[in-house]
């Protein structure tokens, strides 16, 4: 046994790793940063819980998932490995400086934060007179906005990497389209880091998907899966009332206890029902998409979604918590037309208005003193008509990217943030550009979702190539598709109608803002990620053409392609789009330029920084100064 199984075995007790693992971790302890992308369950933890022992200093992990950071600290604890801990907004302030103590004094090995934790100077402070080892980001695809879990807070995290000097990182994800990849490893500065993709296959599940004409006939063939179905399973809904409703319909039905789950419900209810479903107290949760975050439990049998899910990637991370034991299991998705309307709903929810960012500046611009920073109680600004807490911090951290404010401290209870009373006003317009921007990813998210249910052929080709990955061994049973007869026995479905996607399409979407459909944009951008992967100096002309393109994503990885390809001859075509409207597509320029080398452009970055309000951009124009300098 070589030293690695030997710490595998001694720590976690396991005589082998599962495919990936091992490559991962090596690749780490060699020194380079790697971004790592496996399917739900596949063993990401171990992969910085293992290193993270074995190295010298402290591993810190940033996760946005605070509810599932106690549950690693103690199934490590379970082991007997007792040197981890998180730091997050559940904790008290005496806890925080307790657990603070004992990073000082040396006492963890893994820390778990949330990236917020980021803004504590405290923290930061602690930080730079400790030794971190390695820098793992949980959850990576969070720091994309092309990821359909984006987080305006894991922005931050760039900056850490600054201030901590060059630690190692380590970025790990289920989900990531190309792009995200791309936006992951260059928003990390690890674009020469190695890229592990375990690929996003799960061979023991199979997936249905079904259309029905009306509710009643969801509902009805809902449970009539239900009732062929002898494992534990989570079936997903898309709103609380249906989820409590649709509960109470099968307890009625299976003549069965049947729990539901959802945000609405209080911490500790919610906690028990995860507890009691993960011991086998009950059989069947129904829920939110609130449920299921880190729920480790390897025998569930079915996934039914009754829904539309927002997203590919939100709905492949629900279906996928089936299986994790690697037994047979059944991703269903029964849905109607009349499941379109929801997401506006959310999505008007999620986002604020035009007159709510009027509201709110106006708010902020009451409180104001010269010269003082304001502090922003949470409950008080929720209690304004409409505006959740979500809203307020999304809102709050657009201001700061756009340079109207600056957050000084933000936690659980309220944040701090300094600015000047005419700021609001003049960047009001690029701060409603940015909402409908996000807005508009989120469309272009829930119409893969839509292109996907109507995909034609098999149902897993579609997902896996959804996701880049065009190769796999197609298991059986596969799908709907591929084995009719799927489900025969247990369940028999009717004949599958066809699904008028065209009609459906135009009723999800909205009618205003008018949506560009991504198709087009996506494919360009894959082209151009193609290019730049192949190194093929060929393509150069092809890029300079997608350099021109409408869409900021195409521009964003045609010049990410040209800093790959690094050729001085393509400098002059990337100079123009130092000027682009786009700070990221900048961002991507100057870091291309910067890959390239080549000294010519230095007059050219000189000027742009004259002009450039992005902090982001600003930094890293003055590091290739600097590097050009000498
Ligand atoms: P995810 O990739 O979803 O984060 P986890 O890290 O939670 O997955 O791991 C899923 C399960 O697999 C855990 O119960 C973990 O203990 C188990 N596991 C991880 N690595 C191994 C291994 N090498 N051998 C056996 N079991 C493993």
């Amino acid at each position: 046994m070589d030293a690695l199984h030997e710490e595998l075995k001694r720590w976690f007790g396991y005589d082998e790793f599962r495919p990936g693992q091992e490559e991962i971790i090596r690749t780490l302890l060699s020194g380079q940063d790697v971004l790592g992308i496996m399917t739900t369950g596949a063993g990401k933890s171990l992969c910085y819980q293992l290193p993270a022992l074995m190295l010298p200093g402290l591993t810190l992990v940033i996760s946005p998932l605070i509810a599932l950071m106690q549950d690693q600290v103690q199934n490590l604890e379970r082991r007997g490995i007792h040197c981890a801990t998180f730091l997050n907004s559940s904790l008290t302030k005496r806890e925080i400086v307790e657990r603070m103590e004992g990073i000082r004094n040396g006492r963890y090995k893994i820390v778990y934060i949330a990236p917020e934790r980021i803004r504590s100077r405290e923290f930061m402070t602690l930080l730079s007179r400790t030794q971190v080892s390695l820098l793992v980001v949980d959850e990576a695809h969070c720091i994309s906005e092309w990821g359909h879990d984006f987080r305006t807070d894991y922005l931050l995290i760039g900056s850490l990497r600054e201030r901590i000097g060059q630690v190692p990182i380590m970025a790990l994800t289920a989900t990531a389209t190309k792009e995200v990849q791309e936006d992951i490893t260059v928003q990390l500065g690890i674009e020469d880091g190695a890229r592990i993709i375990m690929g996003y296959d799960r061979p023991n599940l199979a997936f249905i998907f079904r259309r029905e004409t009306t509710v009643e006939n969801k509902y009805k063939e809902a449970v009539a899966f239900l009732r062929g179905q002898r494992g534990c399973g989570i079936i997903y809904t898309s709103s609380r009332g249906e989820c409590e409703e649709f509960a109470r319909l099968l307890r009625q039905q299976l003549g069965e206890e049947i729990a539901f789950y959802h945000a609405g419900m209080q911490a500790e209810e919610r906690r028990q029902i995860q507890d009691a479903f993960i011991r086998g107290k009950f059989r069947i949760v129904v829920a939110t998409n609130a449920f299921g975050m880190g729920i480790d439990k390897p025998d569930i049998r079915f996934v039914l979604h009754l829904h539309v899910p927002s997203s590919v990637e939100a709905y492949y991370q629900e279906a996928g918590r089936a299986g994790r034991d690697g037994k047979p299991s059944i991703c269903m998705t029964i849905f109607t037309q009349r499941d379109r309307g929801i997401h506006h709903f959310f999505l008007k929810k999620e986002f604020p208005s035009e007159a709510e960012v009027d509201r709110l500046a106006q708010r902020l611009i009451d409180l104001h003193t010269e010269g003082e920073a304001v502090r922003i109680r949470w409950r008080e600004f929720a209690g304004i008509q409409g505006f959740t807490e979500e809203k307020v911090s999304l809102l709050l951290h657009i201001w700061e990217q756009q340079g109207v404010l600056l957050i000084e401290e933000m936690d659980s209870q309220d944040a701090v943030v300094r600015f000047e009373k005419n700021a609001f006003a003049k960047k009001r317009n690029e701060v409603l550009m940015t909402i409908s921007r996000l807005k508009l990813r989120r469309y272009g998210k829930l119409h893969s979702m839509v292109e996907l249910l109507a995909a034609e052929g098999c149902r897993r080709q579609a997902i896996l190539r959804y996701f880049g990955q065009e190769g796999f061994a197609r298991p059986h049973p596969c799908c709907d598709r591929c084995d009719p007869g799927l489900l025969t026995g247990c369940y028999t479905p009717g004949p599958v109608d066809r699904y008028p996607w065209r009609d459906v399409l135009r009723e999800i979407l909205p009618a205003d803002p008018p949506v560009v459909m991504p198709r087009l944009a996506k494919t360009e951008g894959e082209e151009a990620y193609a290019i730049g992967e192949a190194r093929d100096e060929a393509g150069l002309p092809r890029l300079y053409e997608l350099l021109k393109s409408p869409s900021v994503n195409t521009r964003r990885m045609a010049v990410s392609a040209i800093g790959k390809i690094r050729r001085a001859e393509s400098v002059p075509y990337l100079l123009t789009l130092l000027k682009d409207v786009n700070p990221q597509v900048r961002q991507y320029t100057l870091k291309a330029l910067r890959k390239i080398g080549d000294r010519q452009a230095k007059s050219y970055v000189e000027e742009m920084l004259k002009r450039e309000d992005k902090e982001y951009n600003i930094r890293e124009a003055q590091a290739i100064l600097k590097e050009w300098s000498g």
